[in-house]
């Protein structure tokens, strides 16, 4: 999908925030919801989405939204560095079909990174589900109210 076009209701992520498809939660508040990315690149893989908006990427988001999306992020990852210790935290989000991005709903990936250890392929290889539950929750527990 090109840069400019419709928001698609029967996307993925639509479907998580309509409770429609299972996802393994980090965060939620009325406006911003986190979950574990299920073909991580990294353990600790954490993806950032809106709940109320309908952009489909960066240049069409709002900026209110964009400004809740990224301090959902600054939470998030904040809550990552203190449960996971990390060495580095990327932060990513892709913006078109031909930029990586796979899923047309806004959202900003959190990716801890610790030396010696490579970056696994975008979306790529599913995670053990009871591996990305305990990992959500030892996240979860470090989020700073
Ligand atoms: P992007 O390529 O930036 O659009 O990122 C989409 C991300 O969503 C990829 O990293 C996928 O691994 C991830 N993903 C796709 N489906 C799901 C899902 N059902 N639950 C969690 N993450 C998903």
């Amino acid at each position: 999908m090109s840069l400019d076009g419709a928001y698609d209701d029967g996307n993925i992520f639509a479907k998580i925030v309509r409770g429609e498809m299972p996802a393994v939660k980090v965060y939620e508040d009325a406006e911003i919801l986190a979950f574990m990315d299920v073909f991580p690149q990294a353990k600790g893989h954490v993806l950032v989405i809106s709940k109320t908006s309908k952009a489909r990427n960066l240049l069409d988001a709002e900026p209110k939204t964009l400004g809740r999306v990224i301090g959902g992020v600054q939470k998030v990852a904040r809550a990552v560095n203190a449960a996971l210790k990390p060495d580095g935290i990327v932060v990513t989000q892709f913006n078109g079909a031909p930029a990586g991005q796979t899923v047309f709903h806004l959202h900003v990936h959190i990716i801890p990174r610790w030396e010696g250890v490579p970056l696994g392929r975008h979306a790529e290889g599913m995670a053990d589900v009871e591996e990305l539950k305990a990992l959500a929750a030892q996240i979860s527990a470090a989020l700073e109210s």
